[in-house]
């Protein structure tokens, strides 16, 4: 189980295997989370980097994140209930937290790019609250003043993208330090949601 979530033991982690719904239930339920996505290239990854790994086994959720993860559960005779890939996920979370008046920063990615992706997603959702973006480069070089910006935004919710396995490891380094109480690992999602 993971985070009160069945889940199928892969790769030496537990990846959770249920419904979109009830994995963003998990995930706004109270309590601090942290949150990531595991395709087969971080599968990969994971097996040639042990703090990436440890990084991916420390997570409070490890959603399988596209069809290699769903043919590597087949190939022991298992089948996931939902591909839980971020493209598709996130938004749905984040229409889940404008209900419920959560707020979002938006971390990673070229200069402007999350300042673009904030504004597309209210454009989506006007009730959604975004409270601070920064870039995940020359923003991201230092993380006391990232985490500073970000812990200052009362943001409840952090989305990271910087890139396979940076924005997990950065989540697992800074977890104690960080304010929001929901951080997920994306990948190239703030590229996709500013189009
Ligand atoms: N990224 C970043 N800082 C970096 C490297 C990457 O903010 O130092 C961002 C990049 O702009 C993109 C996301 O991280 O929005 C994912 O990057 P990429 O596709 O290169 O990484 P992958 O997820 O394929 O490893």
């Amino acid at each position: 189980r993971s985070a009160g979530l069945p889940a199928i033991r892969l790769f030496g982690l537990d990846l959770v295997d249920a419904s979109a719904d009830a994995a963003i239930a998990a995930m706004l339920a109270p309590g601090r989370r942290r949150v990531a996505f595991l395709n087969a290239h971080c599968g990969n990854v994971a097996a040639h980097d042990p703090a990436y790994a440890a990084a991916l086994a420390s997570a409070d959720l490890v959603l399988p994140d596209g069809i290699g993860v769903e043919l590597a559960a087949r190939m022991q005779g298992q089948s996931f209930t939902a591909n839980l890939n971020g493209t598709d996920l996130v938004p749905a979370l984040l229409h889940e937290a404008a209900l419920r008046g959560l707020s979002v920063f938006l971390f990673g990615a070229a200069p402007g790019v999350a300042e673009a992706a904030a504004a597309a997603l209210t454009r989506r959702m006007s009730d959604l609250r975004i409270v601070g973006t920064r870039d995940g480069y020359e923003g991201a070089r230092d993380s006391a003043a990232a985490i500073a910006a970000i812990n200052a935004s009362g943001a409840d919710l952090l989305i990271v993208a910087l890139g396979v396995p940076a924005q997990d490891l950065w989540l697992a380094e800074h977890a104690e330090r960080l304010a929001p109480r929901l951080t997920l690992g994306v990948g190239a999602l703030i590229d996709f949601l500013a189009g």
